[in-house]
């Protein structure tokens, strides 16, 4: 956990070094478009801080405050990142409407463009770094990381393009309608980030496949129960609660049920990573003949 934190930190770094280019390149041109990268950059530096700060959180075992753990911390950031890219897109929003109706032509383009070009190259390399490193450490919260900067990058892409099109042509429209565009793409990108985070905070269950899975083995595992039955599972970060309910002959001994409870257990903590499992026990006039059918 510690090398995921020191790439959170690491993404900081090279994302102030990067805005510093392009802020400069913003200011050395006056293009709305550059203003746009430059702000995308603003927003993914601020998101890099939050996530260090909700990773060193999270990682933090359970305590008697938070009984459960603390890995919600990294949803809140994913909200936090969120607000900030709908305040980013407003602003160059806003920003591109002013320039629109009182354009300018875009001065000293050669430099400018050089550093934004310099800025996105910093960018791609780290990218690939991080993306490597995210595979490496199984690490979501990196991976989220890397697909931001991966992102930023991509509208630079677009933005020294465009901008180069300005240049050439002379139309100066082009410049606030990139920015326009750049705004449109923040939002949607932001949009998933969002909503993920969202479900995680409103205790969303995994997906359909994953929840039919440890079905299949419960139904495989609890061998000398009747059934199972109130399965509910949510997850928060890595760590996924699962309860339910096992139903089982009533003379049968706590020794015998709480074995066939371990067995579950251990079957599904070998089939997923991070799981946390509560079964109620039952006697056989409780069973609800739905749900999980054990033979
Ligand atoms: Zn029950
Ligand atoms: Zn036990």
């Amino acid at each position: 956990m510690q090398k995921a934190q020191d790439f959170a930190a690491g993404s900081v770094v090279v994302g102030l070094i990067v805005l510093a280019l392009k802020t400069g390149a913003w200011l050395l041109t006056g293009s709305a478009a550059l203003f746009s990268d430059a702000a995308e950059t603003v927003v993914n530096v601020a998101a890099a801080l939050v996530a260090t700060l909700a990773l060193r959180l999270a990682a933090r075992p359970a305590d008697a405050n938070h009984p459960y753990g603390h890995d919600k911390a990294e949803f809140f950031a994913a909200v936090i990142e969120g607000t900030l890219i709908i305040v980013a897109a407003v602003l160059i929003l806003q920003h591109a409407w002013q320039t629109y109706l009182a354009p300018r032509a875009i001065e000293a383009p050669i430099p400018g463009l050089a550093l934004n070009g310099i800025a996105t190259l910093i960018n791609l390399g780290w990218a690939l770094r991080l993306r490597q490193s995210a595979r490496a450490l199984r690490s979501p919260a990196l991976a989220a990381d890397a697909r931001h900067v991966m992102s930023d990058v991509v509208t630079s892409v677009g933005v020294f393009v465009g901008v180069g099109l300005v240049v050439a042509t002379s139309l100066q429209w082009l410049d606030p309608a990139i920015a326009a565009a750049t705004a449109v793409y923040i939002l949607y990108s932001g949009y998933d980030v969002v909503r993920d985070s969202l479900g995680g905070l409103m205790d969303a269950a995994p997906a359909d496949k994953i929840v039919e899975r440890i079905r299949l083995l419960v139904g495989e595992y609890a061998a000398g129960a009747i059934e199972a039955h109130d399965l509910r599972m949510r997850h928060a970060g890595r760590t996924t609660f699962l309860e339910f309910h096992l139903v089982v002959p009533g003379t049968m001994t706590v020794a015998d049920a709480h074995a066939i409870c371990d067995r579950v257990e251990d079957a599904l903590k070998v089939e997923m990573e991070g799981l946390v499992i509560t079964i109620h026990v039952e006697p056989e006039g409780k069973a609800k003949h739905r749900g999980v059918i054990v033979l």
